[in-house]
Order: C-alpha cells, then sequence, then structure tokens
C-alpha cells in the first residue's frame, strides 16, 4: 500500500467533522464535480462547497462504541471505504479485516467485534457511483510531509503550536462537576494540554479551544467529577 498526498480525490472520508472546519487541513480541498464525500457524523452538517459532490453521512463513531466499546474508527472506515466504491465485496471486506488485525497481533475476541463492526458499517453503507467527475484522476504520489505555512503547524517550528487548536480532535467533551470537585488541582497538573488553568477559588477552567478530549483529567480525578460527553456539535 502507498501512502502520500492524493490531489484529486474521487472519495474523501472524513473520521470527524471538525475537520470540515479546520482551515489548516481542508479535507474538501482538491474535489472535483461528481466526486464522493462521506462524513462520520450522526446527522447532517451544513456544507460551504461551491462545486456539485454527493455527501453521505453515518454514524460511525456510534458504532464503534457499540461494538468496541471505544471510537477506534479503522476497521469501521475501511469498511466504507469498500462500500461507497462498489467494487469490493462484503466477503473480501471483511477477509482483510481479519488479516490485517490478526498482523497485528490482536486477540481473536477484538478482531471478531472488529469483524462485527465492519459489517455493520458496511451493510448500513450505500454505494455512490462516481458520475461525470470533471477531472481525469491524476495518479501522482508524493512523500508526505509537513507543507510549512500552508499546513498544519510544525510543531519543530517555535513559537506556533497555538495555532494548532486541538479542540477539533475532540470526540468527548469533558465537563467538570462543581459539586463534586475538591479543587484538588490533580487535573490542572495532569493535563497534555496544559489547557485547564484555575479560577480564583481553585476550580478548574478547561479551555475548549485546545482540550483535545484524551479524558486523562477525568481518570485522574479522584471525585470522579469530571465527566465525558460525546461531541456531536461542530463549528
Ligand atoms: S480531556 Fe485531555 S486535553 Fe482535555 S482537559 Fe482533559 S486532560 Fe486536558
Ligand atoms: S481532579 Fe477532579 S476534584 Fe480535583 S480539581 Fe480536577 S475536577 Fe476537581
Amino acid at each position: 500500500m502507498e501512502r502520500g498526498h492524493i490531489f484529486n480525490p474521487s472519495y474523501v472520508l472524513v473520521t470527524t467533522p471538525s475537520l470540515l472546519f479546520d482551515m489548516t487541513v481542508k479535507p474538501l480541498e482538491g474535489m472535483a464535480e461528481g466526486s464522493v464525500l462521506f462524513v462520520n457524523s450522526p446527522k447532517e452538517i451544513p456544507i460551504e462547497q461551491s462545486k456539485k459532490i454527493r455527501v453521505s453521512y453515518g454514524d460511525l463513531t456510534g458504532l464503534a462504541l457499540k461494538y468496541l466499546g471505544k471510537d477506534i474508527l479503522s476497521a469501521a472506515m475501511g469498511a466504507v471505504a469498500c462500500k461507497l466504491s462498489g467494487l469490493i465485496s462484503l466477503q473480501s471486506m471483511v477477509g482483510a479485516v481479519e488479516e490485517e488485525l490478526a498482523e497485528l497481533g490482536l486477540e481473536t475476541d477484538i478482531i471478531e467485534k472488529n469483524v462485527q463492526l465492519a459489517k455493520e458499517c458496511y451493510l448500513s453503507t450505500e454505494s455512490v457511483e462516481l458520475r461525470g467527475l470533471s477531472h481525469k484522476p491524476l495518479h501522482k504520489v508524493v512523500e508526505v510531509r509537513y507543507l510549512g505555512e500552508k499546513g498544519i503547524p510544525d510543531l519543530l517550528s517555535t513559537g506556533n503550536t497555538a495555532l494548532r487548536k486541538t479542540g477539533s480532535w475532540r470526540v468527548f467533551k469533558p465537563i467538570v462537576d462543581k459539586n463534586l470537585c475538591t479543587a484538588c488541582s490533580i487535573c490542572y497538573i495532569y493535563c497534555p494540554e496544559a489547557c485547564i488553568s484555575l479560577d480564583e477559588q481553585g476550580y478548574p477552567i478547561i479551555n475548549y479551544d485546545y482540550c483535545k478530549g484524551c479524558l486523562v483529567c477525568a481518570t485522574e480525578c479522584p471525585r470522579n467529577a469530571i465527566k465525558a460527553e460525546r461531541e456531536i456539535v461542530w463549528s
């Protein structure tokens, strides 16, 4: 399998809707008329796009939580890609998931859960035929690298991490229950994004622009005062 930039994709699959609004990612750039966009979302989202593309949605995160108990989406997204293209049978897709996950050394029951997840994703997705594509596909593969000022901020350059608002990565949003919180500061210390500050009484304030939803704070809180709510609104 080759990995690299695809400049004019016929199919684009977006794992989290917040990426649609991320100006450093621009997942729709390069899509031509007639191409197909799939968004992992429980509901439709207004998408500003001058070209006529066809959009479909599916709540893969909800299905991953149902089968795996975690928002791990690789098998789900792969299954949707297979079905959207209309080129890969259910049997071939299941065989590929089993083979790939076995190579990673996963246990049989985990592989089976992923297969069940992939099957439901495949069966609940409609194939979307490519019609009237306005470009000829470019078979051009280049090395993956960061694109300097035009792309994702390069962490090796100084002073630009503020540009990367990691809040757009979040699947679960941590919410502090002040009735349970004892202002012990543990979440403030453990947050890997340093996006928790303390108010004058020592209670935590989460900066959701940068909170990436890792839930380390919720795991470490000795009072179980931080709840995780699934994020379903993006802007
Ligand atoms: S979820 Fe992660 S990034 Fe967000 S406040 Fe908690 S520890 Fe920090
Ligand atoms: S770790 Fe829990 S109890 Fe301590 S400050 Fe954070 S939310 Fe409050």
